[in-house]
């Protein structure tokens, strides 16, 4: 049997896909190429925004004329399969199951009994942990690993469907994540990314050890290089955690911090537990111990009764933050959640100009923090082949940011230094430096 997984979505939707996979080679099946070549297509899915889920209509539509050629066992798993599940099998009757994020162990038998007799729906809720074998992960990079720390969210943001698709917050064990760590360290790994919708309420389940200690404990594994995590919340993003990060010299001046609006009275509606002065301060006490850092932030234009002195306020929060780089949207009303329930107010236009109008002021932004390492030399971690061209490799610095230099292959999942000598808004290029 040879079967293919699509992932749509986040990187914990992309781990839960190395897990899945690892689980069916262990099974006995291989992996195809393309969807084309697969006996079994198994689909993981992003229910965070409108967007995601139309992405997905045009790729089951896709999978749908496959199926007509010939037989092929299409599944439905992750955010959407979980908020959607009946409603998904009365619209694309080709689809023979459908599984949520607290089943995949049991993907090798629910794929049984969909060849048997489908379609198969399997979107119980655990509130444990469940955890995956240590050998079932067929992982994507060969230098950079995912390591899944916490699932779930209990923050419940008005605009968010993820507490509905993720369920409540459960967190792994803090030895078995502190395995894993090792274990990726000794097969060579150098940098790995530790995984959670809200990775700073992580609690061992057992001793009730905080996110800090897990900083701690995964730092000090012989062999890796560089820790990253994501994603934080504001609002308990302790002083614990920024001292962690302080004392590590591993853990990547680096950070992804959602702002998510700039705007106090947005916030509160949003239901984000912190206000604009709040998270301004919060930046400049990690800015003051950890000198250096780069910033990440996610932004929503256009939730629920925002103003245009309330978008004012986000894109001044940009201009006093400076991050490196946002992941912005126009909001979208989410099933299930509270904002669903407010009038979706801000019109069409206006969210698209409003995205617009902030887009191009990061991009003034970003342009200038990336040329303020010109002339500089920079430690990259080389991740492979650039996308910009023949005989250049592609990596990351610690700060998270793109650079493209020309090297030879066998670079890919070194460590090399690389003397900045251009940029332009969304990347670095330069040589190898020495
Ligand atoms: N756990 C993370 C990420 C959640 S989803 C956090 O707490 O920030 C990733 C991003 O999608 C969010 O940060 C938010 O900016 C965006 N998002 C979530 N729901 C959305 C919606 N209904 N409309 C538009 N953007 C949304
Ligand atoms: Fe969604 Fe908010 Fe939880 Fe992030 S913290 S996953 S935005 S509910």
């Amino acid at each position: 049997m040879k079967f293919f997984v699509r992932t749509f979505g986040c990187q914990m939707n992309e781990n839960d896909s190395e897990h899945i996979g690892g689980m069916l080679v262990r099974a006995g099946a291989t992996r195809a190429s393309t969807a084309e070549d697969a006996d079994v297509i198994i689909v993981n899915t992003c229910a965070v925004r409108a967007k995601s889920e139309e992405k997905l209509s045009s790729y089951l539509g896709r999978l749908s004329s496959l199926k007509k050629k010939r037989p092929v066992l299409i599944g439905v798993a992750g955010c959407v399969a979980q908020v959607r599940r009946h409603d998904l099998l009365k619209k694309r009757p080709f689809v023979d199951f459908v599984i949520g994020p607290d089943n995949y162990l049991e993907i090798p038998a629910i794929l049984e009994r969909a060849a048997a007799a489908g379609p198969v729906i399997e979107t119980g809720r655990s509130r444990e942990w469940r955890e995956f074998g240590r050998a079932e992960t067929l992982r994507e990079s060969p230098t950079s690993a995912f390591v899944t720390v916490m699932e779930g969210c209990d923050n419940f943001c008005a605009y968010c469907v993820v507490p509905f698709s993720r369920g409540r917050e459960k967190f792994r064990p803090f030895e078995s994540v502190v395995r894993e760590a090792g274990d990726l360290a000794a097969a060579g790994y150098r940098e790995i990314q530790l995984l959670g919708q809200n990775v700073n309420s992580y609690r061992d389940p057992a001793t009730g050890c905080g996110f800090a200690d897990l900083l701690d404990a995964v730092a000090a594994v012989p062999g890796l290089a560089w820790v990253r995590f994501l994603t934080s919340h504001p609002k308990n993003f302790g002083d614990d955690i920024i001292g962690a990060m302080a004392r590590n010299p591993k853990v990547c001046r680096s950070l992804h911090l959602p702002i998510q609006s700039g705007s106090t009275d947005v916030l509160e509606r949003m239901n984000r537990g912190y206000s604009r002065e709040g998270y301004l301060a919060l930046i400049e006490r990690i800015r003051a111990h950890v000198p250096g850092i780069l910033l990440n932030t996610d932004i929503i234009v256009g939730f629920p009764g925002e103003t245009e002195a309330d978008f004012e306020a986000t894109c001044d929060a940009l201009r006093r933050v400076r991050y490196a780089g946002i992941f912005s949207f126009r909001y979208s009303p989410r099933p299930l959640t509270a904002a669903a329930r407010m009038a979706d107010d801000v019109p069409l236009e206006v969210k698209r100009r409003r995205l617009l109008v902030l887009q191009g002021l990061q991009k003034t932004i970003q342009t200038e923090i990336n040329a303020s390492f010109v002339g500089h030399e920079l430690e990259v971690l080389c991740a492979g082949p650039s996308p910009k061209g023949a005989g250049r490799m592609a990596g990351r610095t610690e700060g998270n940011l793109v650079v493209n230099f020309p090297a030879p292959a066998e670079a890919a999942g070194r460590f090399v230094t690389v003397r900045i000598t251009g940029s332009g808004p969304y990347s670095l290029h330069g040589e190898l430096a020495g």
